[in-house]
């Protein structure tokens, strides 16, 4: 009895919150391993970041999943100057916010936010590190081990406690309904094979009101999105482009309202709020 209760006690930390991606029941902590009472799944935890992914990614049909290796690697670049800015420039064009621009646009949203905030396709925790304090708990979670893992080292050198990470999909979150109080998805709403889909899930483990803040690619005025072929050399390459009204129909069918556009060339960055209940 009292062994059970001490590992009771050991999951209500971090890792008390997440849930079965499968059947989004609770799990419990045995033994290296997250494991779900309801359908048995055993969920492995490598260096303190649990991984909700049992399938081999490399296999997958989405073209994004597929160059996992390559993300992976990209993990140490990926804040630096040898990769944002080119992306930037690439596709939202020469006139694109900055880095520094973009986490402060997308960060300022959030700022009055206390609670949970759940950063989706948080790579090395870009946003979600500058988010996070003592009042404001980030859960980031990627499909990238080797972004997460980088982002765990920043996180320590940087000395800040309140961000944690997990290796999931943005379809199956591995958290119970309604546990956050704002959402980041920051450079990857264009990326998921079905936005609306991705959108939803993120709805079902946010608080009614909470706070959606996003930055993505729209077809705008900037970089190769601005022509034809270039969207559709983007969108064969796993990059969507969104028209406004297109972005705000998906948001109206996966339950947010309140969609607050601002497009500077082809970047877009968006903010909008679950319905209330
Ligand atoms: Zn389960």
């Amino acid at each position: 009895m009292s062994v059970n209760m001490a590992a009771d006690t050991s999951v209500a930390g971090e890792l008390g919150i997440y849930a079965c991606p499968v059947c989004k029941r609770l799990l419990r902590q045995e033994e290296g391993v997250l494991h779900c009472p309801a359908c048995s799944k055993a969920y492995p935890i490598g260096e303190g970041i649990p991984d909700f992914i049992l399938e081999e990614l490399s296999r997958s049909s989405d073209p994004v999943l597929r160059r996992m290796r390559f993300i992976d690697r990209m993990a140490p670049i990926y804040e630096t100057r040898l990769w944002y800015p080119i992306v930037l420039n690439l596709y939202g064009g020469f006139r694109s916010p900055s880095l520094a621009q973009l986490i402060s646009t997308v960060t300022r949203k959030v700022q009055s936010v206390k609670g949970r905030v759940l950063d989706i396709a948080c790579g090395p925790g870009t946003y979600g590190r500058r988010v996070a304090s003592p009042s404001r708990e980030v859960y980031g979670i990627d499909v990238s081990m080797g972004m997460l893992r980088q982002g765990a080292a920043y996180a320590a050198k940087e000395g800040i406690l309140n961000v944690h990470f997990a290796r999931a999909r943005v379809e199956a979150l591995p958290f119970e309904a309604g546990q956050f109080d704002a959402t980041l998805c920051c450079g990857s709403l264009h990326l998921f094979a079905d936005t609306v889909v991705a959108l939803r899930e993120m709805a079902r483990v946010m608080k009614p009101a909470a706070i959606l803040s996003v930055f993505t690619f729209a077809a705008g005025s900037g970089g190769v999105l601005k022509f034809r072929w270039g969207r559709e050399w983007s969108r064969n390459h796993g990059l969507h482009a969104f028209e406004l009204p297109e972005m705000e129909q998906y948001l109206t069918a996966s339950g947010f309202e309140d969609f607050q556009p601002e497009v500077s060339g082809s970047i877009l960055t968006f903010s909008a709020r679950k319905q209330a209940a």
